[in-house]
């Protein structure tokens, strides 16, 4: 009987990727994944320490699914990903129970250390490799199916804004190697996948010898049967007029951008470190629309800064209206320990306010992308049916190009992995639903 894998995941689509390398892995060993912890063999939770509310609910997880290794006491329990690497030591203080203790770039050493965790042996395993890619390792394409798989083509940042945790769990950038990611492509392909989606930190600035972004982007487009090309997620500096020129020459390529703003307010750019001033920014914005005109722009927004005034804020409120972006991420500011901010700023904005102005940019954005998507209504979109609706067996839920969700009844034509024009017949803030046109 085969050995069980249970991996819990949370945060970002790197660690969703994450998750993917280390089901590989132990598919590779023997191992099959199961959704149900009390059956599993080793019980693996992939961490985010972006965000406080993310680490809490890690640390209730991790005693729940600690009572499974006190029914069984060989279950394997470990904590894996940006938390073990940036709360190492609390991990041992707050959950002493856990067998495995492995940070974002240990995972090649994960089969070990899972057997002499069985011997009784704790692990950490918490070194930043400079060089680590996970190069040659096939992931398991078991969190996002096979219709789209993500490639990580970067690794790291070496950006520190001062509110962020990334460069400290995950170390600095390095790109995986081309062949690599062409290998990996076509691997997805042969599985049937139609579209990849290629993560980094800050995706645009790969490099890797002499292959930048917009190079990689283009012998990607080369691959037979390859048919959709997202990235995510770029950074607004360091957008070459080059990548704007292979999106807008590619078909493949998809016309949808994610360019976290994070602020509209010059001083609290500074304040966190961003590098550009709004106006770059929206500089920016107005070269990818004038070049790619279909293109769908989202955004992450981040409320409540070290020091963040009324006025300060209020240059998102004036923003939004402005670039009227598809989509924005929206959260409230939240010090995450080590980093610039936690250091030398006061996080000094009241809970209550934070919650006020996330509730005012949520409520701005959602009637923003209530219009646009009300704008989409009589359209006929081309839309890649992903995954089966959560809502009905009778649905499928697909992306447009832009990355807008559109529910499809399923039927003859609409299928798992088919590609369908769709007549857009009706919209809320959050989906699209129409039928395929005849
Ligand atoms: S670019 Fe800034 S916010 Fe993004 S991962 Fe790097 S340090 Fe964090």
């Amino acid at each position: 009987m085969s050995l069980l894998a249970y991996v819990e995941t949370y945060g970002c689509q790197m660690n969703v990727a994450d998750t993917e390398i280390v089901l590989g892995l132990l598919q590779g060993a023997g191992y099959q994944r199961t959704h149900d912890p009390a059956a599993a063999d080793v019980i693996l939770i992939n961490t985010c320490a972006v965000r406080e509310k993310a680490v809490e609910r890690v640390w209730g997880r991790a005693s729940t699914l600690a009572t499974y290794k006190a029914r069984r006491p060989n279950v394997v329990l470990g904590i894996t990903g940006c938390m073990a690497e940036h709360l190492r030591d609390q991990v041992r203080a707050r959950a002493p129970f856990v067998d495995l203790v492995v940070g974002p770039d240990g995972y090649r050493r994960l089969l070990a250390h899972i057997e002499e965790a069985r011997a009784g042996v704790k692990i950490d395993d918490t070194v930043l490799d400079p060089d680590e890619t996970y190069q040659g390792l096939d992931p398991a394409r078991a969190a996002t199916g096979t219709v789209v798989g993500s490639i990580a083509v970067q690794r790291g940042c070496d950006r520190f804004c001062s509110f962020c945790v990334v460069p400290y769990t995950r170390g600095r950038e390095r790109g995986t190697a081309p062949d690599e990611v062409l290998r990996q492509a076509r691997a997805l392909v042969a599985a049937g996948g139609k579209e990849v989606r290629l993560l980094g930190q800050t995706v645009t600035s790969y490099r890797h010898g002499d292959v930048d972004f917009a190079s990689l982007l283009q012998a990607l487009a080369g691959i037979d049967g390859l048919e959709r090309i997202r990235f995510m997620s770029p950074y607004p500096l360091g957008f070459s007029e080059d990548v704007i020129a292979v999106m807008a020459g590619s078909s493949k390529i998809c016309k949808h951008v994610h360019l976290p703003l994070q602020s509209a307010s010059d001083t609290v750019l500074a304040r966190m470190k961003r590098g550009y001033s709004f106006g770059q920014y929206r500089d920016l914005v107005r070269a990818l629309r004038t070049a790619l005109p279909d293109v769908a722009i989202t955004t992450d927004l981040l409320v409540g800064f070290c020091g963040e005034s009324e006025e300060e804020f209020a240059d998102i409120l004036r923003a939004l209206p402005e670039l009227r972006f598809d989509n924005a991420f929206t959260f409230a500011y939240s010090e995450r320990p080590h980093t610039l901010a936690a250091r030398t700023m006061p996080d000094n904005v009241p809970a209550e306010v934070k919650q006020r102005r996330l509730a005012q940019v949520i409520d701005l954005q959602r009637q923003i992308t209530g219009e646009i998507h009300a704008a989409q209504v009589g359209r006929c979109e081309r839309v890649l049916l992903e995954t089966p609706s959560r809502r009905s067996p009778d649905e499928l839920l697909g992306r447009t190009d832009s990355f807008r969700s559109v529910i499809v009844p399923a039927g003859a034509r609409a299928k798992l992995g088919a590609f369908v024009d769709v007549k857009i017949e009706r919209a809320n803030p959050a989906t699209l639903f129409g039928s395929p046109s005849p």
